[in-house]
Order: C-alpha cells, then sequence, then structure tokens
C-alpha cells in the first residue's frame, strides 16, 4: 500500500527534493558567498552517495517524484557524474535536474548526459566578460559559454539561464542576455535577489523586480504574452516573446512570493533537512544515516519536519529574519 503523501498543516503536498552535494564552490558571486574567509563544512561531515541514494529511496516512498541536484556547486564534488546515474535509476523519480555555475561544464556536460542527466539549469547573468569578473570575481565567463554550447550539442533539453536580478547593476545585461538565449534556444529564468548573501548585502531597494525586466524586455525585444504553466505548483512565471522567439520565467520570491504553493524540501550537503531556503529550523538526516537507525525513523523524520512547516519567509515583512550569515554559509542551498 503506498505511503500517505508529505502534507503540510497548510494542505501542500511534498513531492519535489533539492539536494545540495557541497557547500563549496568554483566562483565567489558577491550575492552569494564572500571574497575570502568562506568557512566550508568538514568533507567528512557531507553524505556520501550511499547516503543520499538511500535518503532518495525513502523520500520516494514518500510521493517525492522531483530532484534537483544543486550545492554550492555541484560539479565540484568528485565524481558526480556517478551519483546521477544512480538517482536517475531510483524507480518513481520522474525527474532529475541539475543547477550549476557551468564554469566545469566543458568537461562534464557529456558524462552527466551520459549518465542520465538530461534537464540543467546554468547560472549566467550576462555574457559580458567583464560584469561577468565584476559579479563572481573569476574571470572564466568564456568556459560557461563553451558548456553551454557543449548541453546544446549534447541535446539537453529546455536548458535554463538562471540570472540574478540585482539592481542598480545587471540591468545593462538584460537584453544581451535575452538575445543570445533567444539565439540558442535557452530560457533565462530572472531570480529577485534575495537576502541569501553572506554578507548581508541585500535590501529591497536592490531587488530588480520581475515587472522592471518585462517592461525592458517588452521595449527592446517584443513584448511579453503570460503563458500557463504546465504544473501549477513551479515557482517561476512563463512568459513567451510575441514575436514567437523564446521564452522567459521569473521567479519573484520578493514582489510575488510563491510560498503558498510551495512543493519543495531541502538536504543540505551535510546532511539537514529543511522545509524552507530560509528556514533557520532544521533536522538531522545526517545522524540517523549514520546510526543505523531504520527507514521508520527517516520517514518519521520527514513527516516531522513537514508537518512543522511555516506558512511562508516572509520577506515583505516587518517580521522577516533573514538566516544568519553563518547559517547560510554553512549548508549553502540555492533558489533555483
Ligand atoms: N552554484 C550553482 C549555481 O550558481 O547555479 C548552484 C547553487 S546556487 C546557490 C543556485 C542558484 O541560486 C543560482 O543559479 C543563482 O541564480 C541563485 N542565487 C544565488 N544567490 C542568490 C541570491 N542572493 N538571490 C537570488 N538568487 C540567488
Ligand atoms: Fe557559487 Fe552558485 Fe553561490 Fe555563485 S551562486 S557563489 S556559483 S554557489
Amino acid at each position: 500500500m503506498a505511503a500517505r503523501p508529505l502534507v503540510d498543516s497548510w494542505g501542500r503536498v511534498h513531492d519535489n527534493l533539492r539536494i545540495s552535494v557541497t557547500d563549496r564552490c568554483n566562483i565567489r558571486c558577491f550575492y552569494c558567498m564572500p571574497e575570502t574567509d568562506v568557512h566550508f563544512v568538514r568533507r567528512s561531515e557531507i553524505l556520501d552517495f550511499e547516503e543520499i541514494e538511500r535518503f532518495v529511496r525513502i523520500a520516494v516512498t514518500l510521493g517525492i517524484r522531483k530532484l534537483r541536484v544543486t550545492g554550492g556547486e555541484p560539479l565540484v564534488r568528485r565524481d558526480l557524474a556517478v551519483l546521477i546515474r544512480r538517482l536517475s535509476t531510483i524507480p518513481g523519480i520522474e525527474d532529475l535536474a541539475l543547477t550549476t555555475n557551468g564554469v566545469l561544464l566543458p568537461q562534464l556536460a557529456a558524462p552527466l548526459y551520459e549518465a542520465g542527466l538530461r534537464r540543467i539549469n546554468v547560472h549566467l547573468d550576462t555574457i559580458d566578460r567583464a560584469r561577468f569578473l565584476e559579479i563572481t570575481r573569476r574571470d572564466e565567463i568564456h568556459k560557461v559559454l563553451a558548456g553551454l554550447e557543449a548541453c546544446k550539442q549534447l541535446g539537453y533539453s529546455k536548458i535554463k539561464l538562471n540570472a540574478v536580478a540585482v539592481k542598480h547593476l545587471v540591468e545593462p545585461d538584460i537584453v544581451p542576455l535575452a538575445r543570445y538565449a533567444r539565439e540558442n534556444g535557452f530560457e533565462v529564468r530572472y531570480i529577485e535577489f534575495m537576502p541569501l548573501d553572506a554578507q548581508n548585502l541585500w535590501d529591497r531597494s536592490k531587488v530588480l523586480l520581475a515587472d522592471e525586466i518585462i517592461a525592458i524586455l517588452g521595449r527592446e525585444i517584443a513584448p511579453l504574452v503570460p503563458v500557463p504553466d504546465p504544473d501549477p505548483r513551479a515557482p517561476a512565471s512563463e512568459y513567451q516573446f510575441s514575436d514567437g522567439i523564446g521564452r522567459v520565467g521569473f521567479i519573484a520570491s520578493v514582489s510575488r512570493p510563491f510560498c503558498l504553493n510551495c512543493n519543495r524540501l531541502r538536504l543540505t550537503a551535510d546532511g539537514k533537512l529543511r522545509y524552507c531556503l530560509f528556514a533557520v529550523e532544521e533536522d538531522d538526516v545526517k545522524t540517523l544515516l549514520r546510526s543505523d537507525a531504520s527507514d521508520e525513523a527517516i520517514v518519521a523524520l520527514v513527516r516531522r519536519n513537514v508537518a512543522g512547516k511555516w506558512e511562508g519567509h516572509e520577506i515583505n515583512s516587518t517580521r522577516f529574519v533573514a538566516p544568519p550569515a553563518a547559517h547560510v554559509l554553512d549548508r549553502r542551498l540555492g533558489p533555483a
């Protein structure tokens, strides 16, 4: 008999698990990491592939159907393709995707494809070399662009570009990035800048809102027409250019929070379960995985975590509490 689905006290059914496989990264985006003195979790504290696979198999019995592998930068995790192969063959997983900064894609796009990966989001805010350096503090854009070309040639489906929308910074990049995406058949996903940065730089005035980007693209390229998403619980609002060439998505977590439809759980690289990106509470899966606990004990922990899920992140309320920088830093997990 199938187990009860993971329903929280607000009636939201959870079928989507995001797995961070490392907190390390090979670049230093200013809205995510500090430039220096980054503290990383000890390697022995990071879940190994057996532990991740066991957790996913248990999660599938509770109705998890979609997985996204993320980080930190997932491609710096050694032998990631081995994990991808193991996850892609778990019965019940209907969708497996990866979010990456793309720097290592020139060498890893093919092994990951070979291992069963088909969907990829590549983080790219600009196609301008100087601006990429300014944002990421690394001169690596040529590798990301080469990696995207490799993904295109290999036949990855629906390649998406994650662009973080920071006001007074990325406005000049919006149109060139959208044109590049249209020419290559990629979809840009603008993610409103969220209070996740390790240096507490965020405030509302620095968020470039989805509506502002829609206006720029409509004026400079072609009007954007909303398209219904087949999955109404997906966080992005989707639009199509009115000339029929290409799509754009917006993860407008600040101006249009989607908490009411949230179907996600997150497993941190060091084995903590979180019901929200902004959660400050978490449940310790790793200790159970490393202490011969039964599957039933792990199921009980997952159910407890989901049952305690809050209504939403309250970024727009005076009650909002940004997770402390050290907390974000320790167990990095991105929004998309
Ligand atoms: N390293 C990978 C990457 O950059 O795609 C995966 C992890 S990263 C934390 C996941 C996503 O989070 C990135 O694609 C980026 O677009 C987004 N992101 C990072 N910092 C953000 C912030 N402060 N606000 C909004 N989105 C952010
Ligand atoms: Fe690294 Fe991704 Fe954070 Fe940029 S957003 S510093 S690529 S983990």
